[in-house]
């Protein structure tokens, strides 16, 4: 059976488990006379010693820790009992109406047998029997009651032990127990070694939130390639010289203890340390001394590792050279490593062999400093990595929009910001386009004068501000009536084209004081330089969009896309049972205009007609340019009788208009033909051949009229 994972006995003092212990019987005795049985009378006392138990149980529990099971006393089984005595009470005082509860005691028993040592057992066990049989006899349960109680307690304690003690539940355990050893000394390690020692320059730029890896994690295979390169040079080392050991220690961080990093011995005596620093021969090279050599060895002066100082002859410890001077400084004592070794002979050391072991000392101390390097090489690929994954996301983007939304997003992978904004000009001033954080609802699309607020200066001087990144208090970034409240780190960038020209500038303001960091900055910069160019890139490929939706003449969207429009617009339509006017207009005679008057005559007509066109349309309404002297208007949720009188006021606006021209007042007409959706048809096709049939009809009846689909 699994036993012994917690001690039985709990801390305290005597006189207190005593008093515990007593409660805890008394508590038993009340239950098994059925104190707490539904029903039963002598209700305040019964509360009372519930409650002494209660306090009593809290305090054990508090305590915590306790003896271990060897110094076990018989008074200190007061917290199972106490707990026992609790978990009966509520057992039986609300097991009647809540008969689940029997899970309580269940469960208790389970967890007293997997938690506590056999002997701890012996009292809550007969203080469980004692409780049961005292019910048995009181009448508060019957023989079978007793029988099945005991029978499925005893079995909740036996099945959990057999469980635990089961094969495949060990083996588990040990795999887990033995991973988390190892994840822990191989940190502590190179902890010791100083791979995790601050990295200098873009390193700094890593961020600061959940992006950032566990700088920890990747430092085992370091440890792990470093470990094996110690273990063959001292055995190198052993061989060659016929030392009984090569031991190299190193001190912890706080210079407090030497561990035992690397041995290469022919003893079995190792003691596995961790020694005191200045123990045996390591307390002779805290001085000026770089190497101590003895021969023969002297017992005030031994080497920390070996149980018994028996066969050593000759002991020889060299310090590893400091070049990075940081293994001096402890109390002016100095703390580093230590390459020890001895054997059985008491020759003296030859200066061939000191002078080997310094060089091996050296040797150790260069490869920890290159492994040092590797790891401050790998820190540096992944924050250059990030960087780039955050540039090429802002390089994939494409409209507007989106290279402001990757860029607030790669901003966001170097500095944890709490407010970012993208600022524009805009006419005389400049608005924000894009703003993340608190408050950027009501920045968004907000127009500031140029002589506004930081950003404005940023504008005007084209450098960033404000100095050293810092602010103290309400700053007034945008304009006079916004202030940017609650942040000590503050940096606005320009965003200039390649030829230096502003385009906006790029807001970025963190709570935490001293964020910015000048290689911060640099990053920062170098993004801002990119944004630039793309909001550059962003804003051609907008009017590129919008050329190639927008009819240049009357800005009018064209026949293109008029066509996917009129298709959403059914879609929608058809979803929501509603209906559609479908309006194809032709300017009459139009041909005779730009004979009479001039092409570009002709053009500021369609202009003007295109203009009344679109007065007439809603937001929710379509309309297009169909092409040459043809417009289009698609009147949405408007049936028969509302696509019948737009069309007439159209016609009528058309037929009121003047344009001047130097040979006398020039006026048209419009001819307009008319389909409805559904009544007409339900497919864009039939719709828009109805209408031009309607339309070709108006002209055959004499232009100038609208004429609403009546059959083929
Ligand atoms: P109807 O009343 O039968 O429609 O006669 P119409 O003269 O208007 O019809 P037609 O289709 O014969 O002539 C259309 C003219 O519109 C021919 C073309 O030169 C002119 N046109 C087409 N696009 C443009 C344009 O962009 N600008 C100008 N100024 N004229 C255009
Ligand atoms: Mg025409
Ligand atoms: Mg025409």
């Amino acid at each position: 059976m699994a036993r012994g994972r917690r001690p039985a006995n709990r801390g305290g003092s005597v006189a207190f488990r005593r008093a515990g212990f007593v409660v805890g019987l008394m508590g038993g005795g009340a239950v098994a006379v059925g104190l707490y049985e539904p029903g039963a009378d002598f209700a305040v006392p019964a509360m009372i010693l519930a409650g002494l138990v209660l306090i009593f149980s809290l305090v054990e529990m508090r305590q915590g820790g306790g003896d271990s099971p060897s110094d076990f006393s018989f008074f200190g089984t007061a917290g199972p009992l106490l707990w026992t005595a609790g978990v009966w009470m509520v057992f039986r005082e609300f097991g009647e109406v809540a008969p689940q509860l029997i899970l309580l005691p269940v469960g208790f028993i389970g967890w007293l047998v997997i938690s506590f040592p056999l002997q701890a057992l012996l009292v809550p066990i007969l203080a469980v029997i004692g409780m049961e049989v005292g019910l048995w006899t009181m009448d508060f349960q019957n023989l079978a009651g007793l029988a099945g109680n005991l029978a499925g307690y005893g079995a909740a304690g036996v099945g959990l032990s057999i469980f635990l003690s089961s094969k495949a539940y060990r083996q588990r355990m040990r795999k887990t127990l033995i991973r988390a050893k190892r994840d822990t000394a191989s940190r502590q390690y190179a902890r010791d070694l100083g791979l995790f020692a601050e990295m200098p320059g873009i390193l700094n730029v890593l961020p600061d939130h959940d992006l950032i890896e566990d700088p920890e994690a990747g430092s085992q295979p370091a440890v792990e390639g470093i470990t094996a390169a110690f273990d063959l040079q001292l055995e190198l080392i052993r061989q060659t010289l016929s030392l009984s050991t090569v031991a190299l220690l190193w001190p912890d961080l706080e210079g407090l203890e030497y561990r035992l990093r690397s041995i290469a011995t022919t003893r079995k005596d190792i003691a596995p340390g961790p020694f005191e620093v200045g123990a045996g021969i390591t307390g002779a090279l805290m001085g000026a001394e770089e190497l101590v050599s003895l021969a023969p060895a002297t017992p005030s002066l031994g080497v920390p590792y070996y149980l018994k100082q028996n066969e050593v002859g000759g002991i020889l410890a060299v310090r590893l050279p400091d070049d990075a001077e940081e293994w001096l400084g402890f109390d002016d004592k100095k703390i580093a490593p230590v390459l020890c070794v001895d054997r059985c002979s008491q020759e003296p050391w030859t200066e061939e062999e000191k002078a080997t072991m310094t060089l091996a000392a050296r040797k150790l101390a260069l490869d920890v400093a290159m492994c040092r390097q590797f790891q401050a090489m790998a820190h540096e690929r992944s924050a250059i990595q990030r960087v780039c994954i955050a540039m090429r996301e802002l390089n994939g983007a494409l409209g507007l929009e989106q290279v402001l939304r990757a860029t607030i997003k790669a901003v966001r992978t170097l500095v944890g910001a709490d407010f970012i904004s993208i600022s524009l000009l805009c006419g005389n001033g400049h608005c924000v386009a894009l703003a993340e954080g608190e408050g950027s609802e009501q920045l968004m699309g907000r127009e500031f004068s140029r002589d506004e607020g930081l950003v404005g200066q940023v504008l005007k001087i084209n450098h960033p501000l404000p100095a050293k990144a810092q602010c103290h208090g309400p700053t007034q970034v945008f304009g006079h009536d916004h202030l940017l409240t609650g942040y000590n780190s503050l940096l606005i960038l320009p965003l200039q084209k390649e030829k230096g020209e502003v385009t906006g500038a790029l807001t970025v303001a963190v709570k935490q004081a001293a964020v910015f960091t000048k290689a911060r900055q640099e990053i920062l910069e170098l993004i801002a330089a990119q944004v630039a160019v793309k909001i550059d890139l962003g804003q051609a490929h907008e009017e590129i969009n919008r050329l190639a939706t927008i009819d240049g003449l009357t800005g009018l969207i064209n026949h293109r896309t008029f066509q996917h429009g009129f298709e959403v617009m059914l879609v929608r339509e058809t979803r929501r049972n509603g209906s559609l006017s479908l309006l194809l207009c032709d300017i009459d005679h139009f041909k005779k205009i730009n004979d009479s008057y001039g092409h570009p005559f002709g053009d500021k007509v369609l202009k003007e007609v295109a203009r009344i066109l679109r007065k007439a349309a809603r937001s929710v309404d379509l309309a297009a340019r169909y092409g040459g002297e043809e417009f289009v208007l698609v009147l949405e949720g408007s049936g028969e009788e509302g696509g019948l009188q737009m069309a007439e006021r159209i016609r009528q606006e058309i037929e009121k208009m003047v344009l001047p021209h130097e040979n006398g007042p020039v006026r048209v007409t419009l001819s307009l033909g008319l389909a409805v959706y559904p009544d007409h048809g339900t497919d864009k096709e039939r719709l828009i051949r109805r209408a031009d049939q309607a339309l070709y009809r108006a002209k055959k009846q004499g232009r100038n009229r609208v004429v609403l689909w009546e059959g083929e």
